[in-house]
């Protein structure tokens, strides 16, 4: 008889379990994975995908508005948000019964029921313990709120993808990625929006440049931005709710949504019966192998609070697939992973910052290209893009592109590899321009441009 009932029990069927679980499948590994909520997890069932099918939903506002400089005779048509939704959810339910499908023919064994680990070698799941050579937890993040009166009357990303109508306004706390997402998808569909942040621009860590741009660009599409200010109680009251923010000011609107973080999931998870503790963002610490302090228990994606992509944590899951079950010891590179904030306009971006790259290297040349798009020269859309390369002045090599505008995301995949083969200004500047486009800007750019203001 076998020592374990599986070589491989993975916590948490979402993007990055369900990659580990197949990968090590493959490899001929006996795997069972455990999801208490629905396969897909954040990414496929209440983040990245419901949420980009929402913002394709908004874009499309854009283009009804515009197609009037082209000769079309324009009206905005009427949108039907009980429509969307119940279209969106016949999408996730297709994409969720993709991956139960895969987990299946992959040969993996699914429990349906939340995963607790009882010793370092048995996970209890519905009242069913199951024993296992190797433990992995990959249960990923949920919003977290901040400690103000009344914040259980705000959604958070997670209601946002299935309100019962659409709000007339909506204030949003935070201005961090689902803040600034949910204010493009929310003022594109009709609603007004204001976005309550405490600090001074939208998007920590992104580069100055792009997100004071992207502040300009949303403040022109009608979403208010309120800086320095923190909510402090919210009440419900008969047409909505009304904020109070630390200086006694009343914000009113119909829906309050926080997007104020997430933290990673550990609850429940009987960390504490095998002496896992969690670092002070109450992520569970990993090394380089995704290893816990327990040998045969790995953490991967979000719950390990390293880069919370949904990549990153497939990258991760097959790294250690690789690593434990193939014989093939793998770490991923957390360099030069190109990211995209779907943003109504949208922002792309690889590499370091010029803030960061200014602290990292003695010498930092930066060239921008700020225009107007093409499109909006005959749609009379009063909307720029913003394109900014930062380059060490030493070797000349990219170390950091940067854009806001139209297109950004899909342009930003092809950049990362640009990035990751080492790349200097000098092949930039040989490599032949697309035109007319605006990607072409990136290869264009002659005149370095002074220290941002900023920094
Ligand atoms: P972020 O960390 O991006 O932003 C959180 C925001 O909430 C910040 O503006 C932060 O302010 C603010 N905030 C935090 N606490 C409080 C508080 N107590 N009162 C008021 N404001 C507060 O988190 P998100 O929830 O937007 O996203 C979580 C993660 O999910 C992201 O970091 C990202 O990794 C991932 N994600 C990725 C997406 C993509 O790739 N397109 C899309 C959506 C999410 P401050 O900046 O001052 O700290």
């Amino acid at each position: 008889m076998a020592e374990y009932d599986f070589d491989l029990f993975t916590i948490g069927a979402g993007s990055g379990g369900v990659a580990a679980s197949r990968r090590a499948a493959s490899f001929g590994a006996k795997v069972a994975i455990c999801e208490g909520s629905r396969v897909g997890g954040t990414c496929v069932i209440r983040g990245c995908v419901p949420k980009k099918l929402l913002v394709y939903a908004a874009q499309f506002r854009d283009g009804f508005e515009d197609s009037a400089g082209y000769g079309w005779a324009s009206h905005t048509p009427a949108f039907d948000w009980e429509t969307l939704i119940a279209r969106k959810d016949k999408e996730i339910d297709r994409l969720n019964g993709i991956y139960i499908t895969m987990l299946k023919n992959s040969g993996v064994t699914l429990f349906e029921g939340n995963g607790r680990i009882i010793d370092a070698h048995t996970v209890e799941v519905a009242g069913q313990r199951h024993t296992a050579r190797t433990i992995l937890i990959a249960t990923g993040g949920w919003p977290s709120l901040p400690p103000i009166e009344g914040i259980e009357h705000a959604a958070t990303s997670n209601e946002a993808l299935h309100l019962p109508s659409l709000p007339h306004s909506v204030l949003i706390l935070g201005g961090g990625y689902i803040a600034v997402e949910f204010a493009g998808i929310f003022r594109g569909l009709g609603a007004e929006v204001t976005l309550m942040i405490r600090g001074d621009d939208l998007l920590n860590g992104f580069d100055d440049d792009i997100r004071i741009e992207l502040a300009k660009e949303m403040t022109k599409r009608g979403i208010t931005i309120i800086s320095r200010c923190k909510p402090e109680k919210i009440v419900q009251g008969p047409g909505g709710y009304t904020v109070t923010d630390h200086m006694g000011r009343e914000h009113s609107a119909g829906l309050v949504l926080a997007a104020t973080g997430r933290r990673p999931n550990t609850k429940g998870l009987g960390l504490e019966s095998v002496g896992i503790a969690l670092d002070d963002k109450g992520a569970i610490p990993v090394n380089e192998w995704s290893r816990t302090s327990v040998d045969n228990i790995y953490a991967i994606g979000d719950v390990t609070d390293r880069m919370a992509l949904t990549p990153i944590a497939i990258a991760e899951g097959r790294a250690l697939a690789e690593t434990l079950f193939n014989d093939n010891p793998t770490t991923i590179s957390y360099d030069n992973v190109p990211t995209a904030v779907f943003s109504i306009p949208p922002l792309g971006t690889v590499g370091l910052t010029e803030t960061q790259a200014r602290a990292k290297f003695a010498k930092v040349d930066i060239y921008k290209a700020g225009f107007r798009p093409m499109k909006h020269t005959m749609s009379g859309r009063d909307e720029r893009v913003l394109m900014k390369l930062v380059v060490d002045g030493e070797s000349q090599r990219v170390l950091g592109c940067h854009m806001m505008g139209m297109d950004a995301p899909e342009m930003m995949q092809a950049l990362g590899i640009a990035l990751n083969c080492g790349a200097t200004k000098r092949d930039f500047d040989r490599t032949i321009a697309l035109h007319p486009s605006t990607a072409e800007e990136f290869v264009l750019m002659r005149e370095k441009a002074p220290e941002s203001k900023t920094l």
